[in-house]
């Protein structure tokens, strides 16, 4: 079976209620990017956070951030475009990959396309109530178009994230029409706890999403568990051929008392890979496997 491609979800929108070590700021998640590279990850996935961890969408912070975490080693890098934190139209959310191209430092090596909209409100377990009621994860079919055009411009691979069957079925139609290429990669966002947008993160949340994959396109499949324990479901996804996004972005793991770091965690996943047949893919490895591009730096 192929060799497991593992991705570091270093730090998305979460707090340190759950575990202090959540990285914020550009030197954090250096660190991290670092450290979970050492221990088995191939692509390094992050949030530009304030030191109160407020959302931080500013170009500056990535170029400073893409640039150390270059510096360090060659994982890949996967930032995001804001999620409900940007609500800037097309051009508005995809100008910080702009500025990040300027220069073989501070380019990325994907950009996400989240291929379809969804009310993404924040439950509160403790209240029994929604803290918010009118976030809108909003991707009309003309801004993923933008997206994709500016993606294949700048020879980066699109990360196609599909929170329910209807993502995925868009992904298939942008295949079929040319606005995406084989291979496609492409992650299940499951949801749990505090966010309903996705399929629930069990055996049956996951087993409904992987018989819509497009037949006729190679597809390459990850799974991320957005505030739920993706450990529920890694023997399952290392075992069906998928493979794995993971880290305290998503969810606070920890061991028993203990609060894990990142990279600890993408130990875990590295263990549970190699004890099922399974070596984690290095980073010219995944680039293979993902057949990526060769990222074109504006002159
Ligand atoms: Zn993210």
């Amino acid at each position: 079976m192929d060799r497991i491609i593992i991705e570091a979800r270093v730090n998305e929108l979460a707090t340190r209620n759950g575990n202090p070590h959540v990285p914020f700021l550009p030197g954090e998640i250096i660190a991290d990017a670092k450290a979970c590279h050492d221990a088995g990850a191939a692509i390094v996935h992050y949030h530009g956070r304030g030191g109160d961890g407020a959302p931080d969408h500013s170009a500056e912070f990535y170029l400073e951030t893409n640039a150390g975490i270059r510096a360090g080693s060659d994982i890949l890098i996967h930032p995001t475009l804001g999620y409900v934190a940007n609500d800037a139209d097309a051009m508005g959310r995809f100008a910080a990959v702009e500025e990040m191209m300027k220069s073989a430092e501070t380019a990325p090596d994907f950009a996400p396309m989240d291929c379809g909209s969804v009310n993404v409100d924040w439950w509160n377990p403790e209240t029994g109530r929604y803290d918010t009621t009118d976030l809108i994860y909003k991707n009309s079919t003309g801004t993923l178009m933008h997206f994709a055009e500016r993606i294949a411009h700048h020879g980066l691979k699109p990360y196609l994230v599909s929170w329910n069957v209807s993502f995925t079925r868009q992904i298939e139609q942008f295949l079929k029409l040319g606005v995406l290429t084989a291979p496609a990669y492409i992650c299940f966002c499951l949801t749990d706890e505090i966010i309903f947008a996705g399929h629930p993160g069990t055996v049956a949340g996951l087993d409904a999403h992987t018989p819509f994959l497009p037949q006729d396109y190679r597809c390459v499949w990850t799974v991320v568990n957005y505030k739920g324990d993706l450990f529920q479901l890694t023997e399952k996804i290392i075992r069906e051929g998928g493979h794995i996004s993971i880290g305290l972005g998503d969810y606070a793991y920890r061991d028993g008392a203990r609060n894990l770091t990142n990279a600890e965690v993408i130990e875990r996943v590295v263990a549970q890979a190699r004890a099922l047949g399974r070596e984690p893919a290095s980073v010219a490895e995944t680039r293979q496997i993902l057949q990526m591009p060769a990222v074109r730096i504006a002159a």
